[in-house]
């Protein structure tokens, strides 16, 4: 079933509430600094973002490296890894704030992009949650800072994921068997992994409660005509920018 995305809010459940929060869709084009043509990416993130209010120069980016360091950032990192990849924040998969007006974007192209909505601060955050930084907890590091930073409590959390490869098309080898107790499936003897779900259960287990998780369920590689696959297309895939803001 094609939707043919023009605009998705994966926290829709809270809208009206001062966040921002939504992803870009092939139509959208590439928002990547760091492959294809950096101008034509520039024009593509200020078109994606000027109609959520959102000027694409404030944007606060990370050189992600499937790891699982969260950073607090405030005004001093406002528009880093905006227009040009060299000022991205270095080996970080995810960034957290409370500072209002502050955009902060993840990069995926199967990966799953995770969004978290403290409405008690109030405070967001953006993980980029792959299968390495699943494995190594990326959610449990964001949670910990937050209630570090933030006094964030899991029971009062939101979490909406944005599109990425479920089980249905992201076959893995054996050995996941060993980085992963849930979310993997087995069909005719092949295994495959979900990793929204594998983020799921990792929530519920740190206390966010099931019916503030929102999965639109978008599978990037069944859903082609909407989305970037990095596994369909290959290295020289377009990227999908994530974006969350308080306002
Ligand atoms: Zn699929």
């Amino acid at each position: 079933m094609l939707k043919l995305l023009k605009s998705y809010n994966p926290l829709e459940a809270v809208a009206g509430s001062p966040v921002i929060s939504s992803f870009s869709v092939r139509a959208s084009g590439n928002m990547s600094l760091s492959y294809g043509e950096t101008s034509l990416s520039l024009e593509n993130r200020q078109s994606f973002l000027s109609p959520l209010n959102v000027d694409y120069q404030d944007l606060i980016c990370a050189k992600q490296v499937h790891g699982n360091k969260v950073k607090y950032v405030n005004e001093t990192d406002k528009g880093k890894g905006a227009v040009t990849y060299g000022t991205a924040l270095p080996g970080t998969d995810g960034l957290i704030t409370d500072i209002r007006n502050l955009p902060l974007g993840i990069l995926t192209a199967d990966c799953l992009s995770i969004f978290l909505y403290d409405p008690q601060r109030p405070a967001v955050g953006l993980l980029h949650a792959g299968w390495r930084g699943s494995k190594e907890k990326i959610v449990s590091c964001a949670l910990e800072l937050m209630r570090s930073k933030f006094k964030t409590n899991p029971v009062e959390l939101f979490a909406g994921f944005g599109p990425a490869i479920k089980d249905c098309c992201y076959e893995v080898s054996d050995e996941f068997k060993d980085n992963f107790t849930t979310g993997l499936t087995q069909r005719q003897g092949r295994l495959y992994l979900d990793l929204a779900q594998v983020n799921r259960k990792e929530l519920i287990g740190l206390g966010v409660k099931p019916e503030k998780i929102f999965d639109a369920g978008f599978c990037t590689v069944c859903e082609k005509e909407d989305f970037f696959s990095y596994r369909k297309e290959g290295k020289d895939c377009a990227r999908i920018l994530s974006v969350i803001m308080l306002r």
